[in-house]
């Protein structure tokens, strides 16, 4: 059994062995939590041309240095409007936000401090300085500077920035495709009514909602029974068609887990079989060499539902953004303080449901009643997991803990 350190090393090492996934055109609207394939720079200057961050009054600063003062109004700026009056001194602009700044001009004071004077005039109340309320002609960042690099997640800011530089389409990863079958013979399909010692199959549900969360393109297969010559049938056919295969079920010790056997016999290369994590021991992970080039990446996750969700968490999704090219892979973990004492027995690293919420001591967590590793109720639950290292056997109340957000991860 090996630590879930070097299991994710292996895992990571094995994703960034061959090309990532090719890239290919999206539309902006639809790229939103895609991977960016090209490095894009701003096509102008941001801001593109000096203008008022208020609505006020466009001055010479040094005119107001004697504040209160009445200045001469010449015209009327709206946003989208070209200046047409250089300021003299003694002389202001009506000025809204986003308006271009007058020539003369190299301040700005809000209206809060002005008032009307007599016709044609008005008062400034108090001094500005020069550049107050101005935001400069490329002081956000100048024109053929890198605006968001190759390899960035991209997020709302990302896209308003390839809008503001009238980028419509842009180069992003293709969604890895995730093959994913469920295995077992006691597993009926959600549309089928189960007999007296049959269950529902939901780990594919809830990998095919894991997998494009992670930002793959989920291919959920039929209910595998398990049969040694069949599921090699349906893993050869689901090998050759994804970059990524996800099997539940059947990797433990019980006398019908034959999906490890069956992916040795198709060729796969295991990594590993089992990892010092709680839950999810049962793992199994290797590659297969498709003949045409590159890795298939195989997760033989174990059967019990939070097991399931927690390996595809740790192992996984880091392995799916870093297989699209992202620059950066691990999702981030949070220090926070545990409410209540914990004991339990040490050796490996645990993941357990949580609730996370800022106390008056910060963030803290609040592990919940779970009944282990096939209790999905605590985990819908949850907003974290909290990560108890391996020799820790009791930790007391107040303690700070490492904990993983779920938000984003489990919940769209
Ligand atoms: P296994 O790893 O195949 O021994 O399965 C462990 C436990 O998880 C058993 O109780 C299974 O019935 C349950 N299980 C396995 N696969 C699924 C699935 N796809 N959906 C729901 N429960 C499952
Ligand atoms: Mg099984």
């Amino acid at each position: 059994m090996i630590g879930v350190d070097e299991a994710l090393r292996h895992v990571l090492e094995a994703a960034a062995a061959g090309e990532p996934v090719p890239a290919e055109p999206v539309p902006l609207a639809a790229a939103t939590g895609r991977v960016l394939r090209e490095t894009v720079s701003a096509d102008a200057d941001m801001p593109p041309f000096t203008r008022s961050a208020m609505d006020g009054y466009a001055v010479r600063a040094a005119d107001t240095a004697g504040a209160p003062v009445a200045l001469e109004v010449v015209e009327e700026i709206p946003a989208g409007a070209a200046p047409r009056r250089r300021l003299a001194p003694g002389q202001a602009s009506r000025i809204m936000t986003g308006a271009a700044l007058p020539d003369g001009a190299d301040a700005v004071q809000m209206v809060e401090r002005t008032e009307p004077d007599l016709a044609g005039k008005v008062r400034i109340l108090f001094p500005v300085s020069p550049g107050e309320h101005v935001r400069r002609q490329g002081e956000d960042l100048p024109r053929g500077a890198v605006l968001v690099e190759s390899g960035v997640v991209l997020g709302p800011a990302h896209i308003g920035l390839l809008a503001s530089c009238g980028r419509g389409v842009v180069s992003v990863s293709r969604r890895p495709r995730v093959a994913i079958i469920p295995t077992g013979d006691e597993l009926v399909p959600i549309d089928r009514q189960p007999g007296p010692t049959q269950i529902r199959e939901s780990n594919g549900h809830v990998l095919e909602s894991l997998a494009r969360l992670a930002g793959g393109e989920p291919d959920r297969l039929d209910i595998a029974p398990d049969d040694e010559a069949s599921l090699r049938r349906t893993i050869g056919a689901a090998l050759a068609a994804c970059d990524v295969l996800l099997l539940s079920g059947g990797v433990s010790m019980g006398d019908y887990d034959l999906v490890g056997a069956a992916l040795l016999q198709l060729g796969c290369r295991p990594a590993f079989d089992r990892v010092a994590i709680q839950p999810g021991k049962p793992l199994w992970f290797g590659t297969w060499a498709r003949p045409g080039g590159g890795d298939v990446l195989v997760f033989g996750l174990p059967g019990n539902p939070v097991s399931t969700l927690v390996d595809f968490l740790v192992f996984a999704r880091p392995a799916l953004r870093r297989l699209a090219g992202a620059s950066s892979w691990l999702d981030a973990t949070v220090a926070a303080r545990l409410a209540e004492p914990l004991s339990r027995r040490g050796g490996r690293r645990a993941y357990l449901p949580a609730s996370l919420a800022d106390d008056q001591i910060g963030p803290t967590v609040r592990l919940l009643p779970s009944m282990g590793s096939a209790d999905m109720v605590a985990l819908a639950r949850a907003d974290a997991l909290v990560i108890i290292p391996e020799e820790a056997e009791r930790l007391e109340a107040g303690v700070k803990v490492r904990a993983l957000p779920l938000a984003g991860l489990t919940r769209a």
